[in-house]
């Protein structure tokens, strides 16, 4: 006899009543975009490395999620809890589409919204936020990646002008933006510019080859002695801390984001393996399966209640930017594991793309190394613990 089970595995640990109605809607609202727009083609776009960004990001510009955790200028000025769910349910569908909004919202948005000037905000926010003009945020260089103070990438005077040289490296959305927020070290520290993609000496090109985050646009930024007036500087970040502070912004979806690759992967294993037939029982009802299942399902309900309880420090504006290094952390690693163990359970029709298991497996390889890699924020987390700084 086979009882009732719960729809999601969250339904068992009653994550619905730590989230108010709204958030439990527009969440929803996401979950329908993802099943009625990404699900049916995503395979074909991951097989094909390719992503139709350009139309997705006007309807994710209507359905509200570009920016939508900031305020003004379009933005829908959502709570964080919500962003963060609308992250996971993004990612539940493919990590390059969460990418997408991550970069436009969290990266290029956040930049301009928090550091630039009531012009540069007035001119890109608004397009931004509808989806209409694409951004990148372009901090990683080839030789600087967790370290980014080491950056080569050079912005000099000349006269009021400022003139850009450098390479930055792995910038999501690169060659398809409009817009790109380069960090560039200047005889007055790191600062962050605007620069709008058809400005001449700039180029985008993409990188291909990639197994991982194959429907995602990942690209080379190159700035060839790249002319931009005075008053593309973003007047209010000076030194590392200006970047950095985006990319807590973008930590913190990734948080929720991998939870919703693992999820989609708990489900689907689950499903499969009470209909998969193994010497005449179901998969689902040998004990070594449900030990497997159970474990993941209990990481994974005790990722998102971490996530809800970060999300919640965000909101209430306590939130130490250490903490989010718990949930990168955790999230990422446990998703990760999950998405191994159930491509495993799912024996060879594991390794297709018939299922989504392993496309989330690949794809979590990108997230457990963008925005800070494991061990990075493991040394995070060492030294609150200890007061020592490893990272040299
Ligand atoms: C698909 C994709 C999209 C990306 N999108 C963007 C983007 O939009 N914008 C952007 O600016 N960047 C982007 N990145 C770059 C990403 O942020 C970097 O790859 C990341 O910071 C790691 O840098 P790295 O690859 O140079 O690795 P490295 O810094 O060379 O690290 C290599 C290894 O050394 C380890 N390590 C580093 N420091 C220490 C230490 N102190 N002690 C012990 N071990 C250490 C790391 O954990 C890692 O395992 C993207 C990357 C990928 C893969």
């Amino acid at each position: 006899m086979t009882l009732p089970v719960p729809a999601s595995t969250l339904e068992y640990f009653g994550v619905d009543a730590l989230v108010d109605d709204d958030t439990r809607e527009l969440q929803a609202a996401v979950r329908g975009f993802v099943d009625r727009r990404i699900r049916p083609h995503v395979a074909t776009w991951y097989e094909e490395g390719h992503l139709p960004a350009r139309d997705l990001a006007r309807e994710l510009g209507q359905l509200g999620v570009l920016g939508m955790h900031l305020d003004g200028y379009g933005c829908a000025g959502t709570s964080a809890v919500a962003y963060g769910l609308a992250c996971f349910e993004l990612e539940a569908g493919d990590s390059g589409l969460r990418s997408l909004v991550s970069v436009q919202g969290s990266l290029a948005m956040y930049a301009i919204w928090r550091f630039g000037s009531e012009e540069q905000k007035q001119r890109w926010l608004p397009r931004m936020a509808a989806g209409e003009a694409i951004g990148c945020f372009g901090l990683t260089e080839p030789d600087f990646g967790s370290d980014p103070a080491g950056m080569r990438t050079r912005a000099r005077r000349d006269g009021s002008d400022w003139v850009l040289n450098g390479t930055k490296m792995w910038i999501t959305n690169g060659s398809i933006a409009d817009v790109a927020v380069v960090w560039a070290r200047t005889d007055e520290g790191i600062r962050g510019f605007v620069v709008p993609a058809g400005t001449p000496g700039f180029t985008a090109p993409e990188i291909t080859r990639k197994l991982s985050l194959r429907a995602s646009v990942t690209s080379e930024l190159v700035l060839d002695d790249v002319r931009l007036p005075a008053d593309a500087m973003l007047p209010e970040a000076a030194g590392l801390s200006g970047p950095l502070s985006c990319l807590n912004e973008a930590r913190f979806g990734i948080v929720f984001g991998a939870l919703g690759a693992a999820h989609d992967c708990l489900q689907t294993t689950i499903e499969y393996a009470r209909s998969r037939q193994i010497f005449d029982r179901p998969l689902a009802a040998y004990q070594a399966t449900q030990l497997k299942l159970a474990d993941m399902g209990l990481e994974l309900g005790k990722g998102l209640l971490l996530a809800l309880h970060i999300g919640a420090l965000k909101d209430a504006g306590t939130l130490d930017h250490r903490q989010i290094s718990l949930g990168k952390l955790n999230s990422v690693r446990e998703a990760i594991a999950i998405a191994r163990e159930c491509r495993a359970v799912l024996g060879a029709a594991g390794i297709t793309l018939d299922y989504p298991v392993m496309r989330h497996a690949a794809n979590l390889e990108s997230v457990l190394t963008y925005e800070g890699t494991s061990e990075v924020h493991q040394l995070i987390v060492g030294q609150v613990l200890t007061g020592h700084s490893a990272f040299r």
